[in-house]
């Protein structure tokens, strides 16, 4: 089993319609190698707090990025920041916000939008700052990280499914069929991670409403999906993840120890769940 952990965040998906557009996704739940869980987000369900709480596993209110327009780095250990001191390689295709919240801030884009810099905490980075920037690029370059790099852990975080709903809401063919065409996407390259033995995880930062926005409650705007693919997970359906503890079941995943970040032990294989924390023994 491979410790190396792809992490897709589909920005602004909320949970019913990718458990209704993601088809590519759904047959692989269907076909038993990948399982769909519904997660709540954390408040506020916006953008740059959730970014911070999915890669850190702290709720906003405790990291202080509370808002979109907190510019400034994270103080938290992160994904990016537990890798790096293990000494693995990190990677994201990503908007500028990952780069301002664990690279540099603010993003300056001449300097940080192509980023390969063996010192930042996301050492190898794509960084693109419109939120219509194409996802059929974004993943390209994802790819093009992957293949020339090799990272343990990447981020791919494609932005057009949230813009889609601001333009046309929750309820709308352009926010459902930007979805279906992510999906697309998606399953062009995730073939060849499923191939590679990659641990996989696809979620969304928060959802998306009918006013076209997000921010609150609703549970269109706080439910989002966690498709899980690998043999690093139990496939539990019964499993109940929360959005905090990814970060630490990524690091799990990636055979870190004394992260000191929640995890969510039911996702886990039992492989991945102890032997890990024994330095990652074979066959896990
Ligand atoms: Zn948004």
């Amino acid at each position: 089993m491979s410790n190396k952990v792809i992490l897709v965040v589909l920005d602004g998906l909320a949970y019913e319609t990718a458990q209704q557009c993601m088809g590519f996704l759904q047959g692989l739940a269907e076909q038993g190698r990948a399982t769909l869980y519904k997660v709540q987000c954390e408040l506020p369900s916006m953008s740059r707090p959730l970014y911070e709480a999915i890669l850190t596993g702290v709720a906003p209110v405790d990291s202080g990025i509370v808002h979109n327009h907190i510019i400034r780095n994270s103080n938290q250990q992160s994904v990016f920041s537990l890798a790096r001191q293990a000494g693995l390689t990190t990677a994201a295709a990503a908007y500028h916000w990952f780069s301002e919240l664990y690279n540099r801030s603010p993003y300056d884009a001449v300097r940080d939008r192509f980023t390969h810099d063996p010192e930042q905490l996301i050492q190898h980075g794509i960084f693109y700052h419109q939120d219509n920037y194409p996802d059929s690029h974004l993943y390209l370059d994802a790819e093009w990280l992957r293949v020339q790099h090799d990272p343990d852990f990447l981020l791919v975080h494609p932005m057009n499914i949230d813009d889609a709903g601001h333009r046309a809401g929750l309820d709308s063919a352009h926010y459902r069929n930007t979805t279906r065409h992510s999906d697309t996407h998606l399953s062009t390259h995730l073939q060849q991670w499923i191939k590679q033995g990659y641990q996989v995880l696809v979620t969304a930062d928060h959802g998306m409403n009918v006013d076209k926005s997000h921010g609150g409650t609703l549970a269109e705007e706080r439910d989002v999906p966690l498709f899980v693919i690998g043999e690093g997970f139990s496939h539990d359906p019964t499993a109940q993840p929360t959005q905090l503890e990814l970060c630490g079941t990524v690091c799990q995943l990636l055979g870190l120890k004394d992260h000191a970040k929640p995890v969510a032990t039911s996702l886990l294989s039992g492989g991945t769940q102890i032997e890990h924390l024994d330095n990652g023994s074979a066959g896990a």
